[in-house]
């Protein structure tokens, strides 16, 4: 299946087997890093290697059924890599296998990855927190005289629902219509078929939720369709695209792309500035790692942003679970010893998605400057 919102995703991170273990396997696939399949095939090779031997490391430790389990996940990966691979728009592919429970999801995103395999009692899912924050549910509306077009884009997923056509009234088959009579109709008309489309992209929403919408229309008609949308959908408006109604479905989708990533930088600059006036008022904005992740422990965030590509060295305590900044000795929460963590940004990531927070990466190239890097938005 393709995974498309933050909702299915945290069904994904929610979903935890009693006992036994959760493989969550990571493969770039980027063509421009391994253009060929043979290529491609050494590094697969590599990592169910780098897998293969941390399931026998790991065995000891588990039930039998566990490790049967296990066992079945690694079966199932090399099946599943066997047949060719259709590369295509893919550069990075995450598969999260639980064969025990038969639990099997794959999820294939147009932004590479690095390789990585994970055994645990959840799903690993941080290294596909950029994925999901940059591409939310988006419906694109286009409409002309006659004509509408209605398009969502989610995840890598693209669709087109509906393309219909509502009929002109016919000017030469009116009967001593007098020119303002026709006047009026083909207004009255025009305002129909304009409701007409209003009212499917709002059926839309109830299907299929989006978070943003975008609009194709002419100029002249801007304004009667933002008009006539729902309050619901007004709110999602996020701009407009200049394109013909019959234009070819990729180029609808390449501009529609264009303005999701400006209002994706918009809506990280308004977080940046939302996290910096909270921080000084009364404390429900948090700015660097130590206060964030001092937050994300009393389980108090509402959205956590952070620069893409950010790591950081650090502890986490193996008995509650508490994350820290640098190399404490005992936890303070619950005195027991911590344990270094190579990366607690990860750990950060994955714990908010578990908590059900939003999380929210800025890929630009030292976006998040002002906020060392890493913030949040805190519910109180
Ligand atoms: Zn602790």
């Amino acid at each position: 299946m393709t995974v498309q919102t933050q909702e299915e995703v945290r069904e994904i991170v929610n979903f935890s087997p009693d006992g036994l273990v959760v493989t969550s396997f990571y493969l770039n696939v980027d063509a421009t890093e391994f253009p060929s399949d043979a290529a491609l095939q050494t590094s697969l090779d590599s990592l169910m290697h780098t897998a293969e031997s941390r399931r026998k490391d790991m065995e000891e430790g588990l039930s039998h059924e566990a490790t049967e389990s296990l066992r079945g996940d690694l079966t199932a990966l090399r099946e599943f890599f066997a047949d060719d691979l259709q590369r295509e728009e893919t550069k990075g592919i995450a598969i999260f296998s639980c064969s025990a429970q038969n639990f099997w999801q794959v999820i294939q995103m147009p932004m590479p990855v690095g390789n990585q395999v994970y055994f645990g009692p959840r799903p690993h899912i941080s290294p596909i927190a950029t994925f999901v924050s940059h591409t939310k549910p988006t419906a694109i509306l286009l409409t002309d005289q006659q004509h509408a077009r209605i398009f969502t884009m989610s995840g890598s997923e693209v669709r087109e629902w509906t393309d219909f056509e509502d009929n002109a009234p016919q000017r030469t088959a009116q009967r001593g219509g007098s020119q303002s009579n026709y006047q009026r109709r083909s207004d009255q008309w025009k305002q129909h078929h304009i409701d007409h489309a209003a009212e499917l992209v709002l059926k839309l929403l109830q299907h299929y939720p989006f978070d943003w919408l975008i609009l194709g229309t002419e100029v002249q008609s801007q304004a009667t369709l933002e008009q006539a949308l729902h309050p619901y959908l007004k709110d999602r408006v996020v701009g407009e695209i200049s394109v013909r109604i019959d234009a070819d479905s990729a180029e609808i989708i390449e501009k529609a792309e264009e303005i999701r990533e400006q209002v994706e930088s918009r809506h990280i600059d308004t977080l940046i500035e939302q996290i910096q006036e909270f921080a000084g008022a009364g404390g429900r904005g948090a700015i660097g790692l130590e206060k964030t992740l001092e937050a994300l422990n009393e389980q108090k965030i509402h959205i956590l942003l952070l620069q893409q590509g950010l790591v950081h060295q650090g502890s986490e305590c193996p008995n509650c679970g508490m994350l820290f900044a640098d190399q404490q000795k005992t936890c303070v929460a619950c005195n027991e010893p911590t344990r270094p963590v190579d990366d607690v940004i990860d750990l950060a990531v994955q714990k908010a998605i578990e908590l059900g927070s939003t999380v929210e990466v800025a890929t630009e190239f030292e976006k998040l400057l002002p906020i060392e890097s890493i913030g949040a938005i805190l519910y109180y």
